[in-house]
């Protein structure tokens, strides 16, 4: 498949410390060959935060970490973009051996508190609340999370030497439950505080990416309930400052991925975000050649196993610890080269 577009990006979860060498070296003698220039690193709290150590994540990276993922990214002339998440995703499941990452869990039942909430449970959206759906979400009507939030985002674009930010928002199932945020419509609350959020970012020169799929309807779409909202949150695609960047995630397959027409339709620049199915995948991207009308920035594939993990076994063909690195390692090879 020819992609010809000027972004070809990848999602990386951050490093353990154990395994910085390797992705390192995956950076540089595997994603750089490829024509990867764009690496969105999914820190979220996941960074040894001077400004609020007390957010930390698990195995949190250091600054001279950091500046060594640079400095390979550098060389090869890849933007390294810093990611959080900045509504849901607040809590979890970690894998088994623990890789710092949290998953989402499509039950209800009570999990693992991510570094803000743990520090801050008066940020929870969902406090009082001991079992929730899928994950936690912080309160969006609460002005301090919103500043601690922003020195974190001050911090990590600082660190990173970043012109961008990738601040998540996607699949919240939990938002508009306080007192306070239920006065607001689910589309109000979630487009004031990106809004926000990226007048923020844009004090400092930077632009805001955030994932697509709370603009999207499930009814008008087609799409899954993760891959599109139910409850009313679509309509922030109108109340959005056109200058941040969408990254249009899908993961299932689809005879049409009508959100490419929506958000071209809307106003936004896109990047087109498959995952590790490779028919699902190339039904994506052929749709979106046919469908770019100049909005696409290019592909921002997504991993969500360990970086260290893909590094070893796209390096070295180590066996992955995460059920789906084989399958995305292997959609990798098949599409950009192995
Ligand atoms: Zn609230």
């Amino acid at each position: 498949m020819e992609l010809s577009w000027e972004t070809r990006g990848i999602v990386l979860t951050s490093p353990l410390s154990e395994e910085i060498d390797d992705v390192i070296k995956f950076i540089d003698e595997y994603l750089a060959p490829r024509g990867f220039n764009m690496i969105v690193m999914q820190v979220r709290y996941r960074y040894q935060f001077s400004s609020h150590p007390e957010v930390w994540g698990y195995d949190p990276l250091s600054a001279e970490n950091v500046k060594k993922l640079l400095e390979v990214c550098r060389k090869n002339n890849i933007k390294l973009v810093p990611k959080m998440n900045l509504i849901g995703h607040q809590s979890g499941f970690h894998n088994e051996p623990t890789d710092g990452i949290l998953h989402g869990h499509n039950t209800v039942s009570s999990d693992i508190c991510d570094g803000l909430l743990r520090a801050y449970p008066d940020f929870d959206e969902q406090r009082g609340l001991k079992e929730i759906l899928y994950s936690r979400s912080i309160c969006l009507s609460s002005r301090e999370a919103k500043a601690v939030v922003c020195e974190l985002i001050d911090e990590l674009m600082d660190v990173f030497e970043a012109d961008m930010i990738h601040i998540g928002c996607d699949e919240v199932f939990n938002a508009g439950l306080c007192p306070e945020c239920s006065k607001k419509s689910r589309s109000e609350l979630i487009s004031s505080w990106i809004n926000s959020i990226n007048e923020h970012v844009k004090r400092s020169g930077g632009t805001t990416l955030i994932w697509g799929d709370r603009l999207l309807s499930t009814k008008d779409t087609g799409y899954n309930r993760w891959e599109a909202s139910d409850d009313g949150s679509d309509i922030a695609i109108d109340m959005l400052s056109k200058d941040i960047i969408i990254c249009d995630w899908h993961y299932d397959k689809y005879e049409k991925y009508e959100s490419i027409d929506i958000f071209a339709k809307a106003g936004f620049r896109i990047m087109i975000s498959p995952w590790r199915d490779k028919a699902n995948l190339e039904a994506f991207l052929d749709y979106a050649i046919k469908h770019d009308i100049g909005h696409i920035n290019g592909v921002l594939m997504t991993t969500w196993c360990g970086s260290g993990d893909l590094a070893k076994r796209l390096l070295y063909g180590e066996k992955g610890r995460w059920l789906h690195t084989e399958q995305i390692a292997t959609t990798i090879e098949d599409v950009f080269g192995k």
